[in-house]
């Protein structure tokens, strides 16, 4: 069963949620928003898609009901919210897309979602081709990216049982020393289970100098004593993720690797604190970037500082160079800066944090140290 479906909220934030889409599509002139796998289905109806060959898809009206075509066996699995939509299934010799078709047929201006599969785009354009296509990110995301205060809770529950699981590395309860980093990957994974998130997102072990690929997957390298350990893990909980690296060391560490590890956890605190209401995006990478670069390790820091997160793992805002959108109280994003030597190790240092009135609230609370482990 998927657990996903236990975390349903009230019908009325459904319909709060689709009334100031339907405002948005009015603004911007959308008569049709067409959402199907992807994340912006469960925002507005609490209904998680399985990414199915066969159409699942929201048709939201730029006024009244939306309407959830689906497949007839996944009906049962839909907490009905007779209020935000009707429920249309189709038979397996039903014409799904020309249902669809059906709904939208006076749209002139259709927003689709980013995660729709291309096949049943393509049929839908051949069905209206006059028609005009835009991305319902433009719609939808605005509102998904700014968190309410229940929200920032389901992050900040997601973020406290991620980092119950590094205060496990840290306290040297994970076993390293001889085992994979396949091995260690699947214990954080169970641990990030065993804390209470429903499905693990990616859990990254990467030792000495596989941490120099930020996105290493683990394998069958066996972690030795002397060398840097890198672990980036996440998951989803009540239907909001969490997202933590945390670096630890097998006995002492060289002077190299402590004055890097340095300049690495003053850029990441640089960028938190910089991440205040109406600041740019840009200058929240910018932040951690001059750090890194002004101690010499600029060409060593080969990608953006963070990525927003919420119901998805990545999302809007990304923290990025040429990304000039002000934060608002509400945004939510990962900074996690990192130093790449190739070939010989890299490390990470990552907190999820969301951007309020008060200042920047961190979601991990955990050391921010490199922590020698003996
Ligand atoms: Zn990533
Ligand atoms: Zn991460
Ligand atoms: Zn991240």
């Amino acid at each position: 069963m998927n657990s996903r479906e236990s975390h349903a909220l009230p019908t009325r934030i459904y319909e709060e949620r689709v009334a100031r889409v339907q405002k948005e599509m009015k603004a911007q002139n959308i008569d049709a928003l067409l959402l199907s796998v992807g994340h912006d289905l469960p925002y507005l109806t609490g209904y998680h898609a399985m990414p199915l060959e066969r159409l699942t898809m929201l048709v939201v009206p730029q006024e009244g009901l939306a309407t959830l075509v689906i497949p007839r066996l996944e009906a049962p699995r839909v907490a009905l919210h007779p209020t935000v939509f009707t429920l249309a299934a189709w038979n397996e010799t039903d014409n799904p897309v020309a249902m669809v078709a059906q709904l939208t047929k006076d749209a002139r201006t259709v927003s689709v979602g980013d995660q729709m599969w291309a096949r049943f785009l393509v049929e839908l354009l051949a069905s209206a081709p006059s028609a005009h296509y835009s991305r319902a990110v433009d719609v939808v995301g605005p509102l998904r990216k700014v968190k309410t205060q229940s929200e920032i809770e389901a992050l900040q529950r997601a973020g406290a049982a991620a980092d119950r699981v590094a205060t496990q590395l840290h306290s040297g309860l994970i076993p390293l020393v001889g085992r994979t980093e396949a091995q260690v990957s699947a214990d954080i994974s169970a641990r990030l289970l065993e804390e209470g998130h429903d499905v693990v997102n990616f859990a990254i072990v990467a030792a000495g100098e596989n941490a120099a690929s930020p996105h290493h997957h683990p394998g069958a390298r066996v972690i030795r004593d002397g060398e840097i350990v890198l672990c980036d893990f996440g998951g989803t909980m009540a239907d909001y993720c969490s997202d933590i690296t945390r670096c630890v060391h097998l006995g002492t560490p060289s002077q190299e690797i402590l004055e890097a590890y340095a300049v690495l956890q003053e850029a990441q605190a640089a960028s938190v604190a910089s991440a205040q209401v109406g600041a740019t995006c840009e200058s929240v990478d910018e932040a951690a970037r001059r750090v890194i670069t002004e101690a010499g390790f600029g060409e060593y820091f080969v990608h953006r500082t963070g990525h927003g997160i919420g119901m998805e793992a990545h999302e809007d805002p990304y923290i990025v160079a040429g990304n000039t959108e002000a934060l608002l109280a509400g945004h939510a994003f990962s900074i996690e800066p990192g130093i790449y030597i190739p070939g010989r190790f890299g490390m990470r240092l990552e907190d999820i944090v969301v951007a309020t009135d008060q200042g920047p609230l961190a979601m991990n609370l955990v050391s921010h140290d490199l922590v020698v482990l003996a």
